[in-house]
């Protein structure tokens, strides 16, 4: 099978195979061609890809020649003038976002891999996209927050006196999170964090941060240990909760969603305005609404000398490391997809492939992209 790799467009910095994966795609069988310059803002020189054993090409060459193509993102309209019937493409599909651009792929013949519908099985784990990135944005938001905090986040003894740690609030503790945990607690602040589930409350204990239990969660099994919406009663209760500890804190880093639906709101407008001046929301949420009810997509701003990032392209920000585990993920997946001689068999049987092609044949195949977009 010969794979093309595509340039990014826009403002993403990341690539979705770096040279090094190249040399395992080569070890399975697979011709690799990548698109002049497609690795340039993750720091990946077309001459490196060429040592990898890539063959490079104008983006035209690699669309005409490839049978698989990997991107990030889904590629530009443009691209479907060049793209044939029976092409495989791969990439972080988001489907609700682009259902347009996803039933154009369908009319189109293409077969669309989506690598944010990899199911969070144990045996998909190695190809987790979702966690890969999110572990970029848990770590990214604390840095970010500590940079702009005017304040320590450790303890400090010094001539001058004691300085006291800051106090940082987790909302969600999913995989960014969790990593926002561990990397707060490493930089010396107090950590505090709220979750719906109780079954994370032991993984928060263990990385030194409080568990704020709030009674009353709802919880339920069949979501494949994803949170639920939660009753009118619960939300209150947890809101103020929320709004007390926020306003003891320095930094609030909110990660909450719920699958398919939009982030829960938790940071009340009173609550922000309550909050220390100088104080940093980093909103991981924000691309589906944000947890913070002032917050504004893809923007940073201040009200009432609070800072309310909602940025949320850190995995971006990180290219170079953000593209490596993008690539690993890639590799584990197609090692379930191609035989031993580098052809590709895509068996529907596989819970894994199966849950992962949105369409095929011109059909939709994923159940949770039919459910997401209410198609049969
Ligand atoms: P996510 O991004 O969907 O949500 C982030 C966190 O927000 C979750 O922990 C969720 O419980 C929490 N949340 C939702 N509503 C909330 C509210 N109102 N208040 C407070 N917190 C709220 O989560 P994720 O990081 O994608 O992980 C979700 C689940 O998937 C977890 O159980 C995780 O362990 C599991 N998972 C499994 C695999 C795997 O096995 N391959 C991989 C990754 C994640």
């Amino acid at each position: 099978m010969i794979i093309g790799i595509l340039k990014e467009s826009g403002s993403e910095n990341r690539v979705a195979i770096l040279p090094a994966e190249v040399v395992a795609l080569k070890k399975l069988g697979i011709d690799v061609l990548v698109e002049n310059n497609a690795g340039e803002r993750a720091f990946s020189t077309d001459n490196a890809y060429a040592e990898a054993g890539a063959r490079i090409a104008d983006r035209k060459q690699v669309v005409s020649e490839a049978e698989m193509l990997l991107s990030v993102n889904p590629p530009v309209y443009d691209d479907f003038n060049s793209f044939r019937d029976g092409q495989i493409l791969c990439t972080v599909l988001n489907p609700v976002e682009n259902r347009d651009w996803l039933e154009k792929a369908r009319l189109h013949g293409l077969s669309i891999l989506a690598l944010d519908l990899i199911p969070r099985t144990t045996r998909a784990q190695s190809m987790d996209i979702l966690s890969s990135m999110a572990t970029v944005s848990g770590y990214k938001a604390v840095l970010e927050a500590a940079s702009l905090l005017p304040k320590f986040f450790p303890m400090f003894m010094s001539a001058a006196g004691t300085i006291k740690p800051s106090r940082v609030l987790i909302l969600g503790a999913g995989v960014a999170g969790l990593q926002a945990i561990a990397i707060a607690r490493k930089l010396g602040a107090v950590v505090e964090v709220f979750d719906v589930r109780s079954a994370v409350k032991e993984e928060v204990k263990s990385l030194g941060g409080k568990f704020i239990e709030v009674e009353g969660a709802k919880e339920d099994i069949t979501a494949g240990g994803y949170a639920v919406e939660q009753t009118e009663e619960f939300k209150r209760k947890q809101q103020e909760l929320i709004q007390q500890r926020a306003i003891a804190s320095d930094v609030v880093i909110a990660t909450a969603q719920i699958p398919g639906k939009k982030a829960p709101v938790l940071l009340l407008k009173e609550t922000v305005n309550s909050m220390k001046p100088g104080s940093v929301i980093v909103d991981l949420a924000s691309s589906t609404g944000g947890n913070c009810e002032l917050t504004e997509n893809g923007k940073n701003i201040v009200v009432n000398g609070v800072n309310i990032i909602g940025k949320s392209d850190f995995p971006s920000e990180m290219s170079s490391d953000a593209s490596k585990m993008f690539g690993c993920n890639i590799i584990n997946l197609l090692k379930i997809m191609v035989d031993k001689d580098g052809r590709l068999n895509l068996n529907m049987q596989d819970d894994i492939i199966n849950g992962t092609t949105a369409v095929h044949g011109r059909e939709y195949i994923s159940q949770k992209v039919k459910q997401m977009l209410n198609t049969k």
